[in-house]
């Protein structure tokens, strides 16, 4: 098991790689069915989107555009619950099947929000696509239609995901150690 620290708080390996890598194919071979004719355009909410939107891009089958949002949501280890606007949204949406794409939904309130801005501009559809899910967390009733991967309420970080901007280059999902564990385990070594 691999343990690295970013600032003052330890993450060990959760998710490997290749699990990562393998439930991501489900999710572009599941949109790639669904959307079949529709030239769907991906919506990657930056910043931790990045890696699963490229990662997924690469493995989509169909006709298909992408572009970026950014919403200031998300600081330190717990969900705020604030959301401010969304940044750089340019395109035409009227009329387009929309997949959002996200790093990682947690209570859904970035979800919701984004969701609410998008249906002002009467897209024909818009689902999310999202990396990870963390079902004991969510307070939305917005369907989650494509899930990577679901995970328990713990704090995560890779694959895009940070913790005060560290980590979002590590491989694989990395869970933080909570201070307990970290005891025990100093005490097992000694
Ligand atoms: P929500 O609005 O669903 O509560 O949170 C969504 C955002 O919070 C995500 O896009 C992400 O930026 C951040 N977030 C939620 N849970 C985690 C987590 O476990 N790790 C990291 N690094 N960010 C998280």
């Amino acid at each position: 098991m691999t343990r690295v620290r970013l600032h003052d708080k330890d993450f060990e390996t959760f998710i490997p790689e290749a699990d990562l890598s393998a439930a991501i194919d489900r999710v572009a071979a599941d949109v790639s069915a669904a959307y079949q004719g529709k030239q769907p355009l991906f919506v990657g909410v930056l910043n931790g989107a990045f890696f699963f939107a490229s990662e997924l891009l690469k493995r989509v089958t169909i006709e298909c555009e992408i572009t970026f949002v950014k919403v200031a949501s998300y600081h330190g280890t717990r969900s705020t619950g604030k959301v401010s606007q969304l940044i750089g949204l340019n395109e035409r949406i009227e009329g387009r099947h929309v997949v959002v794409l996200e790093d990682i939904v947690d209570t859904g309130h970035t979800i919701r929000h984004i969701m609410d801005i998008l249906a002002e501009r009467r897209p024909a559809s818009v689902t999310i696509a999202t990396m990870l899910y963390k079902p004991d967390a969510y307070k939305q009733d917005v369907p989650i239609t494509y899930v990577a991967l679901e995970i328990p309420n713990e704090f995560v970080v890779g694959s895009g995901l940070d913790h005060d901007g560290l980590g979002r280059n590590l491989r694989g999902i990395y869970k933080i150690v909570e201070k307990k564990a970290l005891v025990e385990s100093d005490q097992s070594i000694a």
